[in-house]
């Protein structure tokens, strides 16, 4: 049960979360080359082990655990999958 990343990211992309998270699942980080284009930031699926360490790093709350993620942003979890399934 990863963490989500949602909506209030879109355009923010403040990546204070990428600082905190133990286990760099949190791309796309500003090093790489896909983060200008990237419209928001993504958590990996397959490697967040739901330390929670990234919520509260975030200033726009856009970071939930999946089982908290608002009903309107079900699709996010997707989203966060999909962006590490085109790698
Ligand atoms: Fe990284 Fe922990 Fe956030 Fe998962 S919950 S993205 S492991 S900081």
């Amino acid at each position: 049960m990863p963490h989500i990343i949602a909506e209030p990211c879109i355009g923010v992309k403040d990546a204070s979360c990428v600082e905190v998270c133990p286990v760099d699942c949190i791309h796309p980080t500003k090093g790489e080359s896909d983060h200008a284009e990237a419209t928001q930031l993504y958590i990996d699926p397959d490697t967040c082990i739901d330390c929670g360490l990234c919520v509260d790093e975030c200033p726009v709350q856009a970071i939930f655990p999946k089982d908290d993620l608002p009903a309107e942003w079900s699709k996010y979890i997707q989203i966060n999958a999909d962006h590490f399934k085109k790698k």
